[in-house]
C-alpha cells in the first residue's frame, strides 16, 4: 500500500440534479481513504451546467475554467434538466460539459463495465451470458468522422448531398493505442483493437499502426483484431471474452453504450478521459431529475469514476480498495432503488457512501495489521 504523503489539487463541479448529491458521497470515501493512506485533496468547487446558468448565465464560467486548467484532476457529477431546458446552442447546459473536455484536450475516453456476479440478474441479458464481464472500452474522442473536415451539406443539380470526413493521422493512433496498451498491462493484458479495416482505410491505417506497436514495443500484450459489426455482436453472446477494447471515436460511441446496458444500470458506470495534463472523471449518467433530491441515487456510478482518478493520479493501491469496498457492497445486497430486487437491503444514497467508506477503511485496516 502507496502510504507517501501527497497533496493534489482537485476540481470538483457537482453540477446538476443528482450530481451533487452523488458528489458528496465520492468525497466522503476518497476523504476518508486518504486520512488512512496518506494523501490530501485541495478541493475547489466551482459551478458548471445549470447551475452556471443560473449564477452567471453561463454553463461554463471563465473561473471555472481556470480552477480546471490548475487542477490535478476534474470530477464532475451531471448537467442538465428540464429547468434549463429552453436553452439553445452555447447556452444548453450540456455545452460547457462539451467545452471543458475539449479544454482538457482529454482524447482517450475509458468506460470500464463490469457485471459481477451479484449484479448479473440485474442485466438486460441472461446471467449466465454476462456474469463475470470486466471489460474496458477505450474510445478515442477527439478525431475521426466527428471533427474531420471537410464536412459539408450542399445543393447539387441530383439534389441535397451531405458527407462527412474519417481522418486520423498516425501520431492520433499511437497515442490512444499506448493509453489502452499500458492499461491492458494492468489488467487481463489483452488488447482488442475494433475497426472496419475490410472497408475503411482509416480502419486500415489503425490496423498497421497497432500492429506496429504492438510488435515493437507491446508483444507482452496478447492483441486481437475484430470488425466493428461483429465486436457488437461479440459483446452481446460472449462479453466476458473482452479484457480492453481499443477504437475510434465513432465505433467507441456505439460499443460503449451497447455496453452500458449490461449490468442493468446507469447508476454503476464510472467514466474517465484523459490525454492532457488534467483528467476528467465522472459518471456515464446524466442529472436524473427524475429522482434528484430524493435521497434515491446510486452513487456507485460517480465512487468508481473517483477510483479511476486514484488511479490516474498513481494511488492504484487505495484504487483498488474503493472498487473492492464497491464489490463487497454489493456481494452483501445493499442495494439503491435502480439495482433493488426481492432479498436486497434498500438503502439511500448516503447509506451506501457510507458503507463504501467503512469497508475501504476496513481493508485497509487489515492490509496494514
Ligand atoms: P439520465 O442518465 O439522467 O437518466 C436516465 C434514467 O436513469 C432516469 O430514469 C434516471 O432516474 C436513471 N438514473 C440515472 N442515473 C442514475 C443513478 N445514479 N441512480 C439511479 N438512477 C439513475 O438521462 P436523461 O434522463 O436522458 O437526462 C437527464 C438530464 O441529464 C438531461 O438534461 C440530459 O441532457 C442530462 N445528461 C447529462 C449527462 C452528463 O452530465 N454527462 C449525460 C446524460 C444526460
Amino acid at each position: 500500500m502507496d502510504t507517501s504523503h501527497k497533496t493534489y489539487a482537485l476540481t470538483t463541479l457537482p453540477g446538476d440534479g443528482i450530481g451533487p448529491e452523488v458528489m458528496r458521497e465520492a468525497l466522503r470515501v476518497v476523504h476518508a481513504v486518504g486520512e488512512v493512506v496518506g494523501y490530501t485533496f485541495t478541493i475547489t468547487e466551482a459551478l458548471i451546467g445549470g447551475a452556471a446558468l443560473d449564477a452567471h448565465d453561463n454553463p461554463f464560467p471563465l473561473e471555472t475554467q481556470n480552477t480546471c486548467l490548475a487542477a490535478d484532476a476534474v470530477l464532475l457529477g451531471a448537467v442538465g434538466g428540464p429547468k434549463w431546458d429552453h436553452h439553445v446552442g452555447d447556452m444548453r447546459p450540456e455545452s460547457g460539459l462539451l467545452a471543458l473536455r475539449k479544454l482538457l484536450g482529454t482524447y482517450a475516453n475509458l468506460r470500464p463495465v463490469s457485471v459481477p456476479e451479484s449484479l448479473a440478474s440485474s442485466s438486460p441479458l441472461r446471467s449466465d451470458i454476462v456474469a463475470g464481464t470486466d471489460l474496458l472500452i477505450v474510445r478515442e474522442l477527439t478525431g475521426g468522422i466527428y471533427f474531420g473536415e471537410p464536412k459539408n451539406r450542399e445543393a447539387t443539380e441530383e439534389g441535397e448531398v451531405a458527407y462527412n470526413t474519417m481522418v486520423y493521422s498516425t501520431e492520433e493512433i499511437r497515442r490512444i493505442t499506448r493509453i489502452a496498451m499500458q492499461w491492458a498491462r494492468k489488467r487481463k493484458n489483452k488488447l482488442t483493437l475494433v475497426d472496419k479495416a475490410n472497408v475503411l482505410v482509416a480502419s486500415q491505417l489503425w490496423r498497421d499502426v497497432v500492429r506496429k506497436m504492438h510488435k515493437e514495443e507491446y508483444s507482452d500484450v496478447e492483441l486481437d483484431v475484430l470488425y466493428v459489426d461483429n465486436a457488437a455482436m461479440q459483446l452481446v453472446l460472449a462479453p466476458s471474452q473482452f479484457d480492453v477494447i481499443v477504437t475510434s471515436n465513432l465505433f467507441g460511441d456505439i460499443l460503449s453504450d451497447l455496453a452500458a446496458t449490461l449490468p442493468g444500470s446507469l447508476g454503476m458506470l464510472p467514466s474517465a478521459s484523459l490525454g492532457g495534463r488534467t483528467g476528467l472523471f465522472e459518471p456515464v449518467h446524466g442529472s436524473a431529475p427524475d429522482i434528484a433530491g430524493q435521497g434515491k441515487a446510486n452513487p456507485l456510478a460517480m465512487i468508481l469514476s473517483a477510483s479511476m482518478m486514484l488511479d490516474a493520479l498513481g494511488r492504484s493501491d487505495a484504487a483498488t480498495v474503493v472498487r473492492n469496498a464497491v464489490q463487497r457492497v454489493l456481494d452483501e445486497g445493499y442495494r439503491t432503488g435502480d439495482m433493488w430486487k426481492e432479498g436486497c437491503t434498500l438503502c439511500s444514497t448516503e447509506e451506501i457512501g457510507k458503507r463504501v467508506t467503512q469497508y475501504a477503511v476496513e481493508e485497509i485496516g487489515s492490509l496494514a495489521a
